[in-house]
């Protein structure tokens, strides 16, 4: 069984949680499933539901419980599901536009610090998008790390990462190739005890080889959690946070769904992070409103690519049609 702060609980946590009242314990959420969540303790796992005044507040969406959050919850005796009673503060949190309901975000996981950002060394090596995985990276509050796999199938890597680091500002590169095991160990560093990772990424570039390598044994064997309900059925899930523990590699892996999309959440905040320099050199240009295409006295436009610009400027403006629709909906 995983101690408590090999799943990623710390001091900050514990002084939140020491605060609530007696008799709960803390779990961290590894699966939603409907209605009911699996709830990884000091135990292991065990089920959990959400009491009437968390589900109430998990009616203005962003405060419902998500895998990766810290929640207290008291066991039951009978075997009936534990009963969440407080959602801890989170560190970072990945939201999406629901599918169904476009105007309102949706939480995807809570507090995972690190994020692979996932491409490969082929023809759907692409700058653009992987800056618009930076911009919701850094807009959950998460620290990107930008990983090009399958280096096994270029004969010019270091191409790669100068075009690469044409995008990078301050977040790391790593250069790997999860079938070979070339350069792997570049991404130990950025576990720990404690520390949750997650890899967002296109299809096919190689995410699910890469967790398998992270989690050292084959996800088919670790990823089945079976839980007792209180009428002694079992119920099969498949989970979502495991923890890492293998060789030098320590840490947690937070694998959902919702993380491999696209369509995550971006702010103004993480917009500047992920275009710190445009940023900085915008306040020397001539209008305020330049769009560092055709104006006169662009600082910008002297020194950062034209593609750039252009997917800078289009991020730009959805963030902000994102902030106008999210400012009249609160009026209404
Ligand atoms: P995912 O969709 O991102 O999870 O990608 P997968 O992990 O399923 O990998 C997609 C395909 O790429 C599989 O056929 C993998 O065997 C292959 N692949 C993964 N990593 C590498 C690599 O480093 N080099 C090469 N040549 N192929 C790889
Ligand atoms: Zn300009």
């Amino acid at each position: 069984m995983p101690a408590l702060p090999q799943l990623g609980f710390d001091e900050a946590w514990q002084t939140e949680f020491a605060s609530l009242e007696a008799g709960l314990k803390p779990y961290r959420i590894s699966v939603e499933h409907g209605a009911q969540y699996a709830l990884l303790g000091e135990e292991g796992h065990v089920w959990g539901e959400l009491s009437g005044l968390v589900r109430r507040a998990a009616k203005k969406r962003l405060q419902r419980p998500a895998v990766g959050d810290w929640v207290a919850a008291r066991p039951s005796e009978t075997g009936a599901p534990a009963r969440i009673e407080a959602l801890l503060a989170r560190r970072s949190q990945f939201l999406r536009l629901s599918p169904r309901n476009k105007t309102r975000p949706q939480i995807v996981a809570a507090n995972v610090d690190v994020v692979l950002i996932v491409s490969s060394a082929n023809l759907d090596f692409n700058l653009r998008r992987l800056e618009r995985y930076l911009v919701t990276v850094y807009s959950a509050g998460a620290q990107p790390v930008l990983v090009l796999n399958k280096i096994d199938l270029t004969e010019e890597p270091e191409n790669y990462r100068q075009q690469l680091e044409t995008i990078a500002g301050d977040t790391p590169i790593a250069l790997v190739s999860a079938k070979q095991e070339l350069g792997l160990d570049e991404l130990t560093q950025h576990l720990s005890p404690g520390r949750t990772l997650a890899l967002v990424g296109s299809s096919g570039v190689g995410k699910s080889r890469m967790s398998n390598w992270i989690l050292g044994e084959d996800r088919q064997e670790v990823g089945e959690i079976r839980l007792e309900d209180d009428k002694g059925r079992h119920t099969t899930t498949h989970r979502e946070l495991f923890v890492v523990d293998h060789q030098k590699r320590q840490g947690i892996l937070v694998d959902t769904p919702g993380m491999r999309e696209l369509s995550l959440w971006s702010t103004e905040e993480g917009l500047k992070q992920a275009f710190a320099e445009i940023y900085q050199l915008e306040d020397e240009c001539r209008f305020g409103d330049c769009t560092h295409q055709n104006e006169p006295g662009c600082a910008v436009r002297p020194v950062v690519d034209e593609a750039r610009i252009h997917s800078f400027n289009a991020l730009r403006e959805e963030v902000v049609a994102q902030q106008e629709l999210q400012a009249s909906l609160r009026k209404r």
